[in-house]
């Protein structure tokens, strides 16, 4: 597997709907390895599927249920730390909707409960409370962004601009003109901040059909190191970019027999998750040495992998995280979400 990116599949327990239609649990985990069964051929024998973590948090009371912060030590604190060396990371979760992904990123406010994100950016500011060394300074700068049908919203900006434009700049690589970033200095600053993305979304999700299952947010820290020499008084600066993504839901349009603007959301969504796994999959190839450096990288075929494309390639680190559903009626989109996932190796 690609040393670059590191992929985890993550399954949660049974929803209310799923319990009420007394559903059955597929998935099976053992080590790092991933087994699902189909529920239609039950002699059969498991498809199974091995990846960096297999994370079995189906039931809550289970001595082997993988918390929140177990997460974030094996995934979360691993990125930030890379992040420090230099490296530019990027942590995704894919998955259907309902699978998972926004509890694993996001969470909820209880503190057991958080996600990947407020434990990251918890730790970034103890980390840099407890530096002494008077010749190092860090800043920290955030934004927060909706992609929806291949239009960049600003989740951070006072008003509501949907349809921001992506451009290259020569060295730094692709961007969003006009997305709003923040200077923040501590903890508290970013909750504000995220809980206001939280929010926006919130409501552009209701004014646009709960949409927020159709778009993926993108909440980006950019991250600065500066050292200052002591002998030459020169100033050397080390900048990440911590890019932390909920992508949009992977189901498909085409099983729900959607029609107008669902069909075209579902056709958009398709294109930035068949594109990221193409990216990513290109990416591992050429890892491990089976394409050439030169050889062509989709980046440019959706607006989401243009925009993490310096995330994702070059010098950077990227975990894919794929939330699952453990129920026999969601059979088929799990198993399409550990094929994906299989593929990002
Ligand atoms: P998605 O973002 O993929 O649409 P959510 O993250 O919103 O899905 O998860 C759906 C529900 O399942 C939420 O109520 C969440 O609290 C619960 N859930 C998801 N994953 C877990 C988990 N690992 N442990 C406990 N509850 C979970």
């Amino acid at each position: 597997m690609a040393a670059s990116v590191k992929v985890a599949v993550r399954v949660r327990p049974f929803n209310s709907r799923e319990t009420s239609r007394d559903a059955k649990c597929v998935i099976h985990m053992q080590g790092n390895t991933t087994c699902i069964s189909n529920p239609k051929q039950p002699t059969h024998t498991a498809k199974s599927f091995t990846f960096d973590y297999s994370y079995w948090s189906h039931t809550t009371d289970d001595p082997a249920y993988i918390s929140q912060k177990q997460v974030y030590l094996d995934i979360g604190e691993q990125m930030l730390l890379h992040a420090f060396e230099g490296y530019n990371v990027c942590i995704f979760a894919y998955g259907q909707t309902g699978a998972g992904k926004s509890y694993t990123m996001m969470g909820k406010p209880e503190p057991e409960e958080q996600g990947i994100i407020p434990q990251m950016c918890e730790d970034l500011f103890n980390r840099i409370t407890e530096n002494t060394d008077p010749d190092l300074s860090y800043s920290v700068e955030v934004s927060y962004m909706e992609i929806y049908c291949e239009r960049v919203c600003d989740l951070l900006s006072p008003v509501c601009v949907v349809g921001l434009r992506v451009r290259e700049h020569p060295i730094l690589g692709p961007y969003v003109e006009d997305l709003t970033t923040h200077a923040v200095s501590n903890y508290r600053d970013i909750t504000e901040l995220m809980e206001c993305g939280n929010r926006a979304r919130t409501v552009a999700a209701t004014n646009m059909n709960e949409a927020s299952s159709r778009s993926h947010a993108v909440f980006t820290l950019i991250f600065s190191q500066r050292r200052r020499d002591v002998i030459t008084n020169l100033t050397t600066e080390k900048v990440s970019k911590i890019s932390l993504v909920d992508l949009a839901g992977s189901e498909r349009a085409a099983s729900s027999g959607a029609k107008g603007i669902r069909l075209k959301e579902g056709a958009n969504i398709n294109k930035s998750l068949t594109t990221l796994g193409k990216v990513i999959s290109a990416l591992c190839d050429m890892q491990n040495s089976k394409k050439k450096k030169s050889d062509y990288i989709p980046y440019r075929d959706s607006v989401l992998t243009w925009l993490l494309k310096e995330n994702l390639g070059g010098n950077s680190r990227t975990v894919m995280i794929a939330a699952i559903s453990p129920a026999d009626i969601n059979y088929e989109e799990t198993l399409s979400t550990l094929r994906y996932a299989d593929r990002a190796k």
